[in-house]
């Protein structure tokens, strides 16, 4: 039942981590502006949009005035960023507001902490903070924060795991980037925010007090429980079990759920494209889509972000960074895994082994439901791997949409001689001979095409229409990105309404490039 009043707020992330807490309020709008509001989110969070379009429900969405409820903080945390180090990092431009519960479906019982129910209500663009570095200024652009709606939206429907924007407010306050934009605030709920990022702050922070004779070991630990029982209570040995046991428990959960996220990217041509430690969470959900991007033609180079100059989060390689970034976290319970850094290594290095297992279990999966053959018993994991081997260097040789090849091969007839598959711009052009074999051959195995249609999305946020939607919505024109949102939140099913996010930009276009 949709609440009338301001919503309530829970602050265990200020209460239970005051070291990773700096109380801070948002800077004033000079205009506010609801520009979108998430109804269906909303909704699910037991939210009344009506009252969240009033004047006092802007206020807590630009954090201007949060309400009584509200205690906003910045958060801190550490991050290794394109592989370099940061010390100190944390929100420089957002603040936590408070939990929400989200209302349960569940019977309460007496083992149940609630605490899987707790959803972060966390605001982007709010001003500069404590944790601000010089000369930057604390604020976000309609643009961008309309984007990640947008992508958190098309990510949600489409099965993704991921943090949602609630609302985007425009502030009337103009950002000075390359050039003046409308300034706004992101109103994002999230799990939590505890991100590999969080312990790598907390396990230097600990390890800077023991330098100084003050024990703080218990930092790391308390960060360790409240993420299990936040995000992984299935995996949780319980509060009896000593502390290593715990942490190696953690490790194994996030290693997973991380290994199974990348893939989901992975199978719908997802490039995140700032895979930084501090933009990975260890509840397992996608976060922070700053240049970010969905891939057209299949290219496992493929790299979309104007800073990442090296390819490091390249398509094919968001696999390794997540390697990466795990080894990063694992280091930070090492002093929790065994009483020697030896045996401790040993540990983590076997959790980190998981990675490999659990993104192949993943990938097979997520490869056998886009081809039709998940209840195809007869076909084993070494022929899904076998197609998918033969028909990767075959999309990348002809340039074939990733998203409309999948979508088309769902719905080409059964008996259809040629399998029709989108190269630049045009779905519909037949295709070469060596994937006519390929066809053939998966033809043969009698795919499940209804199945296909469940689990290949027709429509993405292409990077196209989506930025000229965005460059509309900064001159005040919302329709398009409205548009954009109704069809993206709506994958799998025809419909006619955005046949532009169903094929690949004309290679007249050019590469597409983000900016952060
Ligand atoms: P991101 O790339 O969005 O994950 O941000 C990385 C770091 O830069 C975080 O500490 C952010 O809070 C900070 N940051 C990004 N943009 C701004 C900004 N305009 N003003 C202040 N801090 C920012
Ligand atoms: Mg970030
Ligand atoms: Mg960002």
């Amino acid at each position: 039942m949709p609440t009338s009043v301001q919503p309530a707020l829970a602050h265990r992330f200020a209460d239970r981590f005051p070291e990773l807490s700096v109380a801070h309020d948002a800077a004033p709008t000079q205009h506010r502006t609801l520009l979108a509001l998430n109804e269906p989110l909303a909704a699910e969070l037991g939210l009344d949009p009506d009252w969240l379009r009033t004047d006092a429900g802007v206020r807590l969405l630009t954090g201007e005035a949060p309400g009584p409820h509200a205690r906003p903080v910045a958060q801190g945390y550490a991050g290794h960023q394109f592989g370099g180090y940061s010390p100190v990092l944390g929100d420089g431009r957002a603040l936590l507001l408070g939990e929400l519960n989200r209302p349960s479906a569940r019977e309460p019982s007496r083992a149940d902490t609630g605490l899987t129910d707790l959803v972060d209500l966390h605001l982007k663009g709010s001003g500069r903070t404590p944790f601000s570095r010089p000369g930057s200024d604390g604020l976000a652009a309609v643009g961008p924060m309309l984007r990640e709606l947008v992508i958190g939206e098309a990510l949600h429907a489409i099965g993704v795991p991921t943090t949602r924007a609630l609302a985007v407010a425009a502030t009337g306050v103009t950002v000075q980037r390359d050039r003046p934009l409308p300034g706004a605030v992101l109103s994002r709920t999230a799990a939590s925010h505890l991100r590999v990022g969080t312990f790598q702050y907390a396990a230097a922070l600990a390890h800077q007090r023991s330098q100084q004779g003050d024990d703080a070991s218990d930092l790391v630990a308390r960060l360790v429980d409240e993420s299990l029982r936040r995000h992984h209570p299935a995996a949780d040995p319980g509060l009896d079990s000593p502390v290593s046991e715990r942490a190696r428990a953690l490790l194994a959960a996030v290693v997973r759920s991380q290994a199974e996220l990348v893939t989901r990217w992975m199978l719908i041509g997802f490039v995140h494209g700032v895979m930084n430690t501090d933009n990975m969470t260890i509840s397992g959900e996608s976060i922070d889509f700053g240049p970010c991007a969905f891939m057209e033609a299949f290219d496992p180079d493929a790299v979309f972000s104007s800073i990442d100059r090296a390819g490091r989060y390249a398509f094919g390689n968001q696999p390794a960074a997540a390697q990466w970034n795990l080894a990063r976290f694992a280091e930070t319970l090492l002093p929790l895994l065994a009483g020697t850094t030896e045996a401790a290594v040993e540990i983590a290095q076997d959790e980190l082994a998981g990675f490999a297992r659990h993104q192949s279990r993943a990938w097979l999966d997520g490869l056998r439901a886009k081809l039709g053959l998940g209840a195809a018993a007869a076909v084993d994991d070494a022929q899904v791997g076998g197609l998918a081997d033969r028909l990767f260097p075959l999309l990348a040789e002809h340039g074939v949409d990733w998203t409309a090849f999948w979508a088309n091969l769902a719905d080409l007839a059964p008996g259809d001689d040629r399998p029709q598959v989108a190269v630049d711009a045009d779905p519909f052009v037949p295709v070469p001979a060596a994937l006519q074999t390929w066809y053939d051959e998966w033809a043969s195995l009698g795919p499940d095409r209804e199945a296909m249609r469940r689990a290949n999305p027709r429509r993405i946020p292409r990077n196209r229409p989506l930025d000229a939607a965005l460059t509309s919505a900064e001159a005040g024109d919302l329709a398009d990105v409205e548009r954009i949102l109704a069809a993206v939140r709506d994958p799998f099913t025809p419909r006619a309404d955005a046949p532009d996010l169903e094929r690949p930009a004309s290679p007249d276009a050019g590469p597409f490039v983000t900016y952060c």
